[in-house]
């Protein structure tokens, strides 16, 4: 017989959610309606994003705090180094600890668009991640993950300073590496590689972003690798979102599933506060809802 190419998924795999601070009622809405279809999943931690320029501070920590007091879900907070002192850093991640969140993701941040794309520190704050990563985990003993490159941080000198520069923000007490999002599974599986040849043991989870829009996507990250066969499978369906989301649903499956084959257990999903999509992977992935979760 012809066994569907997931069927055979023993169902050991862990999930991980990414969601964004709602702006209005109505984005608020939707969030919370997808973190309650997403999370009789039970994955391990749910992450909520901190807007570019730390615009999105207050709304951050309601959201992650909502999480906290709603929910059974384990929330971790992103948390940026832009346009903050080392103080009011400080003061953020007190008031998370005082919240009971434990699980902080430590990035640098993108520079707001006033500032030409180039990120100019805070003249009292953190100059990079692994700056961040130190003072977090020298105020409390929070369980730490940063952002890694499979395909290179735009602003990186070469491939080899981007990974010395992942290790250092492990080696500063990160435990967890999370990937931008990526759609060349040997773009991922090189990047291990070397990872490994580096000595980080760390998990490098895969950051999942079903593609619906390659516009965007080339906007959001250039250096982002679009495979030929991808796109093609994409044709036709510039006018028709509603193929285009069932397409973008299995193309991510198919990406999991071939991480899935190289070993990965862990995956990480953008889920852009819709449950949808990233339901269904994980669905195709052998991952079921558990009763009263
Ligand atoms: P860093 O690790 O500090 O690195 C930034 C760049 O500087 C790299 O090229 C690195 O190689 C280089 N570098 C660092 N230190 C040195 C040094 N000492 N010498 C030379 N080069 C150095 N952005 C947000 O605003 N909010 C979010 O919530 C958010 N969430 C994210 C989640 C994930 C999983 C990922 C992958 C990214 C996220 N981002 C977010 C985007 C991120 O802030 C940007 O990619 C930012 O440009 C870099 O942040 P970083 O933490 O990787 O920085």
């Amino acid at each position: 017989a012809n066994a569907s190419p997931y069927s055979d998924l023993p169902g050991d795999i862990a999930v991980s959610f990414e969601f964004f601070p709602p702006k209005t009622e109505k984005m608020d809405s939707q969030l919370w309606e997808a973190i309650g279809d997403l999370a009789p999943l039970v994955p391990s931690f749910v992450s909520v994003t901190y807007g570019a320029g730390g615009s999105t501070r207050e709304r951050t920590h309601a959201t992650v705090s909502r999480i906290v007091r709603e929910t059974n879900l384990k929330p971790a907070a992103h948390l940026t180094c832009v346009a903050a002192s080392k103080g009011e850093i400080g003061e953020i991640a007190d008031q998370y600890w005082d919240a009971g969140v434990r699980h902080i993701v430590a990035l640098r941040g993108d520079p707001p668009p006033a500032d030409g794309g180039r990120f100019v520190p805070h003249p009292d704050g953190y100059a990079s991640a692994a700056e961040l990563v130190a003072g977090l985990k020298a105020r409390h003993d929070f369980e730490i993950s940063v952002a890694a490159y499979p395909e290179v941080h735009p602003e990186a000198a070469s491939a080899a300073h981007d990974l010395d520069n992942l290790k250092r923000k492990l080696d500063a007490g990160a435990s967890r590496a999370i990937t931008q999002f990526f759609y060349s599974t040997d773009a991922y599986f090189r990047f291990l590689d070397k990872a490994l040849a580096a000595g980080i043991d760390a998990p490098i989870l895969p950051g999942i972003m079903p593609v619906t829009n390659f516009a965007a996507i080339r906007r959001m990250s250039g250096n982002t690798e679009i495979p030929p066969a991808l796109e093609t499978l994409f044709e036709g369906l510039e006018d028709r979102p509603g193929p285009r989301a069932l397409v973008a649903a299995v193309a991510a499956a198919d990406l999991c599933r071939r991480l899935y084959d190289g070993g990965v257990r862990n995956f990480h999903f953008y889920t852009l506060n819709r449950a949808e999509q990233t339901y269904a992977v994980c669905q195709l992935l052998g991952v079921r809802p558990t009763e009263n979760a």
